[in-house]
This record gives C-alpha cells, sequence and structure tokens, in this order.
C-alpha cells in the first residue's frame, strides 16, 4: 500500500514512511492510495476476535509489506496489554438504543492512547532499521501530549517536544506530561497562545528547511496517518459486537481535529455498515457550521470545559474534502491555499453532498453539555468526562431511528475533568488508581512566547541531529 499527499505534489510514501514524515512535504496529508475492503463474509469472520488480533486484521492492508502479519500481532498485543480493561475499549448500555463506547482505558485515560501506544512502538520498529533520529513536534489541547509523551519516554532515536498552549489545559492533563522526567521529553507551555497558534507553528517547523535540513521532524498529531489507521478499529469492535454487518450501527463522535470521526468515515469505507456518523462540537464550531452550511471558515476560539475540543482549524477535513471532491491533489491545494490567505473557504457541491450522505452534525453549548452529563448519571448510574457529554447529547437528538443504536464514543475518563463533572452532577470523579501519585510528582516544562523564532530555537537547541 503507498500513500498520496492532499495536495498531489508530495511523493508517494509506504506506510513505514508516511508514519515517520507525519505531514507530507507540500504541506498536504497523507493518505492510502485507494481503501481497502472487506467483503461482509469477512467482516462476519470477525466477531468474537480479541482486540489485539481484530487490530492486526483491519490494519495488515494499510501496512502492508512495512510490518509482517506476526510482527504487527506482536506490536498490537504489547500496545493493548498496557489497557486496564481487557476488552481495550468495552461498550456499555444506557437504554435500549444509546450506547458508551469507552476509549479511556489506556495509561493516560483519554482515547489518544488507543492509537499513540502502538504509534510509539511504529516509531522504534521503523527507526531500529536505519541509523536516523526522529525530533517529534507536536502541539496539544491536552491529551495527546500526554499520551505522546508515555508513548515515546525513554525510546531510543527520539526527542519529543510538545507546545501546549499556557493555562488552557486541565490540572491533570498539564501534569501528566510534566511529571515525565525522561530525558528524551520536553514539554514547552506556549504564552497567551491557543491550540490552533500552537498547532499553527508546528505546522510550519515541517515547511523550515532550516529546520528539516538539520532534524528529522516527526508528527504525533492526528496528521498523521497511523493514529487515524489505529483508530479505525474500535468502530469495526464496537459495531461487531452490537450485530454487524447484519446490522446498521450509529456512531456520535466528540469532535475537533476531525480525526476520530474521520476514522469512522475509513471504517464505511472498508464496507463496516455505518448509518451515520454525528459529528459533535461546543461551541467552536467550525465543523457543524461547514457540515450544516458548507461555510468553513475560522472563528476565535472559546475556552471550554471541553478544551480537547477548542479547535477552530480542523486539520484532518482536508482528507475528507480530498476523497470527496475525486482525490484532485492540485484543486484541493489551491482550495486550501485559499483557506490559509482568508480563513475561510465554501465547500464544493460535490463536497457538501458526499458529507451529507453519511456525516450529521450538531453543536452543544455549557448548558447542553450540563444536562447530558446529568442525564448519563441519572439514567445510568455513569460518570461521563465534558467531551463524551458532547457527543451523548448529540446521539440523542440525533434523531436516528429507533431500530439503530447509537455509540457515543467515550473520549475521556470523567476523572481528567472532574470540576465540569462535580458541577453537573454533584459527584466527584475519582482518579484510577494506575495514574498513582499524579499530584505529588515534581513538574519540568519552559514557559515560551508565542513566536515561531523563539520555538524554533528551543527545539534545534535540544535536539539531536538527524543522524
Ligand atoms: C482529542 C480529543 C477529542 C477530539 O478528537 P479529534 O480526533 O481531534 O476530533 C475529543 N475528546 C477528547 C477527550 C480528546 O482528547
Amino acid at each position: 500500500m503507498d500513500y498520496i499527499s492532499t495536495r498531489g505534489s508530495a511523493p508517494a510514501l509506504d506506510f513505514a514512511g508516511a508514519t515517520l514524515a507525519g505531514l507530507a512535504s507540500d504541506g498536504g496529508l497523507y493518505v492510502p492510495r485507494e481503501w481497502p475492503r472487506f467483503s461482509e463474509a469477512e467482516i462476519a469472520a470477525m466477531a468474537g476476535l480479541p482486540y489485539e488480533q481484530l487490530a492486526q486484521r483491519i490494519m495488515q492492508p494499510f501496512v502492508g509489506d512495512s510490518v509482517t502479519p506476526q510482527r504487527l500481532l506482536e506490536l498490537t498485543t504489547a500496545a493493548y496489554g498496557r489497557f486496564a480493561h481487557a476488552a481495550v475499549t468495552p461498550l456499555k448500555q444506557f437504554d435500549e438504543q444509546q450506547w458508551l463506547l469507552e476509549l479511556f482505558h489506556g495509561p493516560t485515560l483519554a482515547f489518544k492512547d488507543v492509537a499513540l501506544q502502538l504509534l510509539g512502538l511504529f516509531f522504534e520498529e521503523f527507526l531500529a532499521r536505519g541509523t536516523q533520529n526522529l525530533t517529534i513536534v507536536g502541539a496539544t489541547s491536552g491529551d495527546t501530549g500526554s499520551a505522546a509523551i508515555d508513548a515515546v519516554a525513554g525510546r531510543a532515536k527520539v526527542d519529543i517536544f510538545m507546545l501546549h498552549p499556557k493555562g488552557r489545559v486541565s490540572e491533570v492533563q498539564r501534569r501528566q506530561m510534566t511529571t515525565v522526567m525522561a530525558p528524551n521529553v520536553h514539554n514547552i507551555a506556549i504564552e497567551g497562545a491557543s491550540f490552533d497558534d500552537a498547532q499553527a507553528m508546528v505546522k510550519r517547523m515541517f515547511n523550515d528547511s532550516a529546520m528539516t535540513g538539520r532534524f528529522n521532524i516527526g508528527a504525533v498529531n492526528s496528521i498523521n496517518w497511523a493514529r487515524l489507521m489505529a483508530q479505525v478499529v474500535y468502530y469495526f469492535a464496537a459495531a461487531l459486537q452490537l450485530g454487524a454487518p447484519a446490522r446498521k450501527v450509529a456512531f456520535s463522535v466528540p469532535t475537533g481535529n476531525f480525526g476520530d470521526v474521520f476514522a469512522g468515515y475509513v471504517a464505511a469505507k472498508m464496507g463496516l455498515p455505518i448509518e451515520r456518523l454525528i459529528v459533535a462540537t461546543n461551541v467552536n464550531d467550525i465543523l457543524h457550521r461547514a457540515l450544516s452550511s458548507g461555510d468553513y471558515s475560522q472563528g476565535t476560539v472559546t475556552p471550554t470545559a471541553a478544551p480537547s475540543m477548542d479547535i477552530q482549524v480542523s486539520s484532518n477535513f482536508e482528507r475528507l474534502l480530498f476523497d470527496l471532491g475525486g482525490r484532485d491533489g492540485a484543486a484541493l491545494a489551491a482550495q486550501m491555499a485559499g483557506f490559509e490567505a482568508t480563513k475561510a473557504m465554501t465547500l464544493t457541491n460535490a463536497q457538501r453532498e458526499g458529507a451529507a450522505a453519511l456525516f450529521s452534525s450538531a453543536r452543544a453549548d455549557a448548558d447542553d453539555m450540563s444536562r447530558a452529563i446529568r442525564w448519563a448519571w441519572d439514567a445510568a448510574g455513569e460518570l461521563i468526562d465534558p467531551h463524551t457529554a458532547i457527543g451523548l447529547h448529540a446521539a440523542r437528538g440525533a434523531g436516528i431511528d429507533k431500530s439503530v443504536p447509537v455509540v457515543t464514543l467515550a473520549t475521556a475518563h470523567p476523572a481528567k475533568f472532574p470540576d465540569a463533572v462535580e458541577r453537573a452532577t454533584g459527584q466527584r470523579p475519582e482518579l484510577p488508581a494506575r495514574v498513582g501519585d499524579l499530584f505529588e510528582r515534581e513538574e519540568r516544562c519552559v514557559d515560551l512566547v508565542g513566536e515561531y523564532a523563539a520555538v524554533a530555537d528551543y527545539v534545534a537547541a535540544h535536539a539531536t541531529a538527524r543522524d
């Protein structure tokens, strides 16, 4: 399988190359040249497989010759062996239609672990084959940072520089990043910045020849294809348990960068019968506006109780626009250049109609979110986090036919955001014992001003050259 850029001019790469490259050199994102497809009989035969085996089956067509089937199974077994639940991503039932897919049983309590635990192993595997070092530069609204740091801390040939907007991540999120003392981990708090500002700096570094000439810059954000690939697996896992392929299932996905829900689109492309993908946003609603009226224009970011979704530029939306626009890299490059110049664009008719066939969307404000947290507690005795609550709000309001199960993706453990949960229910969720003495540990982090040059200088002074 090879990977092509959404902007049409970067060289095609194999899976290992695309994983190490992250962003394509023309500023685009890598996507597989075609979507592998499973028949109904092949999907039916996956029912009941342990998660690590299901993961190997779903991912093998994407990985191609880069990893043998036996080695891939070893890697999925190692990655998912670190999860605290034997089912890795267990399903819970709220009522006759609403279900919850718990994706937070990994080491840092958010769904990012599902992909990043595996990505850390892929990096190690591919770097061991050559002489190169990798300099990971990432931006986080909270959860990617902790999950990526956990996945690569102490690994050979990798340094990680993680930027977060200072003061805009929760205390648990910050401590999960800053208390990791491995020498290859570098936390940077950007003063006066939003997540989008930090992400823009990271994207700029990938196109800065002064940096890429000296360092192999790599990505752990969901611009890295391998992350999305790993997330496709749990859509299959959940749907199989609910009767797929004989029965269709709908999913509601709390969304920021459009990564998690794009993985659902990939699952549909691979043959999984998905009735609908519901894109749930908070008041930072660029995706809801784009899907409901074709208006993809960047607003200013409003901080909310669901900070991992406080995003107004949704990087992975580019992958959907590419696929729906006939995979025309030159046309998409022009469309994205227009967006970058004016901070706004309008979807083409083909993109709007293509999206409407599978996606719907909803926006939740602070009251909607609190009500959904309370409903989960009153209806089923479940404490859910604010991000999950936005998904549940959208799921219950989507008007899906009663015969179709609706699965909300539970993207974070409620104890990552205890204040919002306590305000809504009066219950304070407890951190699971596996995170240990997080609040007693020493923290390490540098503060930098929100200017690209300051960040580039810091990375250049602390990173290991390419080889
Ligand atoms: C990252 C994150 C999201 C948004 O996921 P995307 O893939 O960026 O759409 C939602 N909820 C939580 C808890 C997250 O950490």
